[in-house]
């Protein structure tokens, strides 16, 4: 993959889905964008929910930052709210019926949760106060699989992880009012890349359940 190829990769959109669906395109340059879902995924390059769902342009609003979190709400604290912002976005003017927190197995942040300081090739800025959202998931791991194999821990955080998000969620007022006003509802899943799989959370069973056809 190179820059080059990425441009031809455009022409070829352009001179095909561009083209042959020409009058969608308008009427979403016209009347604008209205998915009715949002999702919260991971940056990571293997995870691409409008390609794994099938979903096409304008169907999801997809947010995306390392390790699929959604931070508490928080306007005390200085810095660029990203993920935020865009959640507000959804809830407020896109005002979305569901918002999904896909997370996903093998996900480099929440791995990077169990790694020793002493092995981290660099200091991250970023990172590491970032991935802090999810220290109350990996905590509960630790404290709870103590003789869990290390792959054990990492897959249960990354299911934590999502629920970390799910609560996250409800601390925005936009949110909370919507969802308990029933025009909101949230959804947490994990994609496993390895087995191809696709697991819900249920929380009448408190479990994340695979989906199956
Ligand atoms: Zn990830």
């Amino acid at each position: 993959m190179s820059i080059s190829h990425l441009k031809e990769g455009f022409m070829k959109f352009h001179e095909g889905n561009f083209k042959e669906k020409s009058a969608k395109w308008e009427d979403l340059v016209e009347n604008g964008q209205h998915p009715k879902i949002a999702v919260v995924a991971c940056s990571d390059s293997r995870i691409d929910p409008a390609f794994m769902m099938n979903a096409e342009p304008g169907e999801i609003f997809v947010i995306r930052n390392v390790a699929n979190l959604v931070p508490p709400y928080d306007d005390t604290a200085y810095g660029y709210h990203g993920t935020s912002a865009a959640l507000e976005y959804a809830a407020q003017h896109l005002k979305v019926t569901d918002i999904i927190v896909l997370g996903h197995a093998y996900c480099g942040g929440i791995g990077s949760l169990f790694a020793p300081k002493e092995d981290k090739e660099v200091d991250y800025d970023f990172i590491s106060p970032w991935m802090t959202i999810a220290e109350p998931a990996h905590r509960r791991v630790v404290a709870t699989m103590p003789n869990a194999t290390d792959s054990e821990q990492a897959r249960a955080c990354e299911k934590g992880g999502v629920m970390v998000s799910l609560e996250n969620l409800m601390t925005f007022s936009c949110i909370r009012e919507k969802v308990f006003n029933n025009e909101l509802r949230l959804h947490g899943w994990m994609v496993d890349i390895r087995q191809g799989t696709l697991s819900c959370y249920n929380a009448e069973t408190n479990q994340f359940e695979e989906i199956k056809k």
